[in-house]
């Protein structure tokens, strides 16, 4: 590990201060710091922000539910507006990781976190996102857990978090606040696809804190579900995943919103499943019709062309699990 220097923030604006100096913020240290082990990560100073005061969920003016940048994975999963309201929140949260690291984990942390590409965290290999213009060893290497969709010449690591694939369905709001202010970033637009800086991740600038994370409201009832397929029941990154919510009123689809996990650069909105369900009402063929093009402009590499096949079927059963619930 190299030399750094830990400061804890005493204020937020202490905190923006020292950000705005490079400092690099921590909030539960679940990842950041295995990073700095492994020499991935060499911050000179870290920034402690675990006593600031964001660590509330409150509800919105019009009923949509706002997660402090450091609410914990756990409270965040088991806070009753989550668990009533978006229970693809609470589910996609307590299928991440472990129990130790959710109590310990933020929200902020969480969708910050970088790939699980061992090349990435492999120092003797090459790795654009971690050394610009190094190569892509996941390119021609073992590549059955890399991404099929929104990938680059330059990278093909999958965005590992599972609640972001949650906020990416409900079209969630990212709010910042930096040394010029604050401003909110649609979902969409904070995970950054590759392309050719694949090193760029976030839309985030220079100090920059996330100060918490905004799902708007919904007409209500809204039926969600997260399903996480992965290669064992616990502990372990998705291979592909789905999150999915649907009002259905008068026995016809009103609002769908669906994205897909483990099979993207970024969490991957399926825009052409959403418009595939709404107007039609719930029935077996429509779950197998509108799942059909989840997997469309994928781009599988030797070791993963079984998740394109894979992502479909993700979709339709959690389609079916959500539609045809009570
Ligand atoms: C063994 C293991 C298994 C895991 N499995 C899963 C899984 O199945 N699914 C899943 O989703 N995740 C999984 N994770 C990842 C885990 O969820 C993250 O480690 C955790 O959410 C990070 O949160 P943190 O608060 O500890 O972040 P930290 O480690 O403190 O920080 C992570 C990054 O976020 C930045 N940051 C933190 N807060 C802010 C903020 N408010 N504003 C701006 N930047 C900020 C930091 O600078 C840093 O770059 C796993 C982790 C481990 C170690």
């Amino acid at each position: 590990m190299h030399p750094f220097s830990f400061t804890k923030a005493p204020s937020t604006r202490a905190a923006l201060e020292a950000g705005r100096r490079g400092g690099r913020y921590i909030a539960g240290g679940t990842t950041l710091v295995d990073l700095m082990r492994e020499t991935v990560e060499r911050p000179e100073t870290l920034v402690d922000i675990s006593g600031l005061p964001l660590d509330e969920v409150t509800v919105t003016e019009r009923g949509g539910l706002r997660i402090g940048a450091l609410v914990t994975m756990s409270e965040a999963a088991a806070h009753r507006k989550v668990r009533t309201l978006y229970p693809v929140v609470s589910q996609a949260l307590e299928l991440s990781a472990s129990a130790q690291l959710r109590n310990m984990a933020t929200i902020g942390g969480n969708i910050m976190q970088r790939t699980r590409c061992t090349y990435f965290r492999d120092v003797t290999a090459d790795c654009n996102k971690r050394e610009p213009g190094s190569g892509c060893a996941a390119r021609e290497g073992v590549n059955r857990s890399h991404a099929i969709l929104g990938t680059s010449e330059d990278c093909v690591a999958t965005h590992p978090s599972d609640v972001a694939v949650a906020f990416a369905a409900l079209e969630a709001r990212v709010h910042l606040l930096g040394p010029g202010g604050e401003r909110t970033v649609p979902f969409a637009d904070f995970l950054l696809r590759p392309g050719g800086t694949p090193q760029r991740e976030q839309a985030l600038t220079r100090g920059e804190l996330i100060t918490s994370v905004e799902i708007p409201a919904y007409p209500r009832p809204l039926k969600s579900g997260y399903l996480k397929v992965r290669d064992r029941q616990s502990y372990e990154f998705a291979l592909t995943s789905a999150a999915v919510a649907l009002h259905i009123r008068g026995g016809v689809i009103r609002e769908a919103l669906v994205a897909a996990g483990g099979v993207g650069t970024v969490p991957w909105k399926l825009p052409a499943v959403e418009r595939a369900l709404i107007g039609e009402r719930p029935s077996e063929r429509l779950w197998a019709q509108a799942a059909s093009p989840a997997a469309d402009g994928a781009q599988p590499l030797e070791h993963n062309r079984f998740k394109v096949e894979l992502l479909k079927r993700t979709v339709e059963r959690q389609l079916r699990i959500v539609g045809d619930s009570k």
